[in-house]
């Protein structure tokens, strides 16, 4: 593990890694391997310290700390954050469906994102959830349902605004180096001033709906504080804008999304071997060594691969407390500036990664290495997981922490690439320093309790992996294991292919049993 110093709850008991009061080696033995494994504790810590760090900057009104369902939808985490009082950031009807039946109050259930079915909008409005306009769309649907609502339906609406004070290069945009507020400007949530203003004038024309407020979401472009003040910045601007131009409006409540970085924030451009030195140097050699004949050739690249190594990120990104300050102070000190007293309002985000993120641990078992020596070194540990199950950090480039768990004190004296079981490359983590490990060894990857299990696919016809929650020294199942029952469930054969026995079979029932020995 790079940071040992950071409250979580991992920990290193002679050598072994722990999630809260458990062994991760005894979790494998008891739910086999992979797993994916949640704290309890840590989400309940991480949403508490949400709460605390912007109720204490907030001080014009209440705060709400809505997590992003789509981090982490297990039902049984959704229990956990109904438990803790949280609200729900919702994208889907599915999302919708399990924070309800998790029981989260509905006044605090965001539906967000485009496209949204009438159906969708439909069950929204009728369970009293908030709608969050997120296209014109939504807003003709709304004017055809709203006579008929059982109930006065409040929605926001959410606006995409220029970050124009923040232009580093944007974490997303990995291999290339385009800036921050172009990324978020082309990204597809929110709408643009124009269509805020449409849409808000459009809404409050309507009878039984209330435009409670605004909401905001760009997500996890950079890590710093700077970036949240520069975001709060552009808000409050859009935000005063859109209040003129709707006469005078004034929001109840105030979303600003979620985004905020996990401790060791995974964001890593290494995770492809991406030193563009490094890469562009071998390129521009190995063409111009193809010349020399290829044991040259290989003997030069031998040695640059040397240079090659995939490091997790060891800068830890600010605190939740550091969060919430450079937050609540930057939108308390520009709402005033265009023309919105915040006194009243309140304060809602949507952490997702930074709830869950650091909750998470996969566990996955060495099951082969490989050694080459020639014509270049190269070493390969393959291990019982695979990238379709860590999928979604596969889309954000994510170079996740890592330990042997069972050898946690072993010192690192190889370089490998740790490879999963699929048939891609699959490369989890690219020229990484790691113990010479043995088959049997449990290889622990940190920070997967966002994104990854929820993002899992059933590529190669493999079932999926289990996920238990660890609550103290008590671990219990909360997604079981897939079977391959599972995994061809939804498969269905037309007539014209059935095997021809199988057809005939059907034709002559009687002699089914004999034939089909
Ligand atoms: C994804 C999303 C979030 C959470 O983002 P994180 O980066 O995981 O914190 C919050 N709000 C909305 C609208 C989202 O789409």
């Amino acid at each position: 593990m790079a940071s040992t110093s950071i409250d979580d709850c991992l920990s290193n008991r002679d050598g072994v890694l722990f999630v809260e009061e458990l062994a991760s080696t005894d979790l494998v033995e008891r739910f086999g391997s992979p797993l994916f494994v949640f704290s309890e504790d840590q989400i309940r810590r991480n949403v508490r310290r949400f709460r605390d760090a912007f109720e204490k900057g907030w001080t014009a009104g209440p705060v709400k700390v809505m997590p992003a369902a789509k981090a982490n939808w297990i039902f049984a985490i959704q229990r956990i954050l109904a438990d803790e009082g949280c609200g729900a950031d919702i994208y889907s009807a599915g999302e919708l469906d399990v924070a309800l039946r998790a029981g989260v109050d509905p006044r605090f259930i965001s539906v967000n994102g485009v496209p949204k079915s009438k159906e969708h909008i439909r069950r929204t409005l009728e369970v009293g959830a908030r709608l969050t306009i997120d296209s014109l769309r939504d807003v003709a649907f709304l004017e055809e349902l709203a006579p008929t609502l059982p109930k006065p339906a409040s929605v926001r609406l959410r606006i995409r605004p220029a970050i124009s004070e923040f232009v580093k290069k944007s974490d997303f945009a990995s291999d290339g180096m385009v800036p921050t507020d172009l990324v978020a400007l082309v990204y597809k949530g929110g709408l643009s001033i124009d269509e805020v203003i449409e849409a808000g004038k459009r809404v409050m024309k309507l009878p039984n709906v209330e435009v409670v407020g605004f909401h905001a979401h760009h997500g996890r472009h950079h890590r710093s504080t700077r970036y949240w003040e520069a975001q709060m910045h552009a808000y409050a601007r859009d935000m005063g804008r859109v209040c003129t131009a709707l006469g005078g409006y004034r929001p109840k409540e105030i979303s600003i999304g979620g985004g905020f970085a996990i401790p060791r924030d995974p964001h890593n451009a290494a995770t492809d071997y991406r030193d563009p030195f490094l890469l562009g140097t071998l390129h521009m050699l190995s063409l111009g060594l193809k010349y020399l004949g290829a044991n040259a050739r290989y003997r030069v690249i031998d040695k640059l691969l040397t240079l090659i190594e995939g490091h997790p990120n060891t800068i830890v990104a600010p605190s939740i407390e550091h969060y919430g300050a450079a937050t609540t102070a930057a939108l308390l000190d520009a709402l005033p500036k265009h023309g919105i007293d915040p006194e009243g309002i309140t304060l809602q985000l949507e952490p997702g990664r930074a709830i869950h993120g650091n909750a998470g641990v996969h566990l996955t078992t060495v099951e082969a290495t490989k050694t080459m020596t020639s014509p270049i070194r190269w070493n390969l540990v393959t291990i019982d997981t695979s990238e379709f199950w860590m999928t979604g950090g596969r889309f954000e480039h994510h170079l996740h922490d890592y330990c042997v768990a069972n050898r946690l004190d072993a010192p690192k004296t190889i370089k490998a690439d740790v490879v999963g079981r699929s048939c891609y490359g699959d490369r989890l983590l690219g020229a990484v320093r790691v113990p010479e490990v043995q088959v049997g060894d449990i290889f622990a990857f940190l920070d997967t309790g966002a994104y990854q299990e929820v993002s899992a696919s059933n590529f190669n016809a493999m079932p999926r992996p289990a996920a238990v929650l660890v609550t103290g020294d008590r671990a219990a199942v909360i997604r079981r294991a897939e079977n391959l029952d599972d995994v061809f469930r939804r498969d269905e054969l037309p007539e014209h292919l059935r095997p021809s026995m199988e057809r005939e079979t059907e034709q002559r029932p009687s002699s089914a049993a004999q034939n089909r020995v």
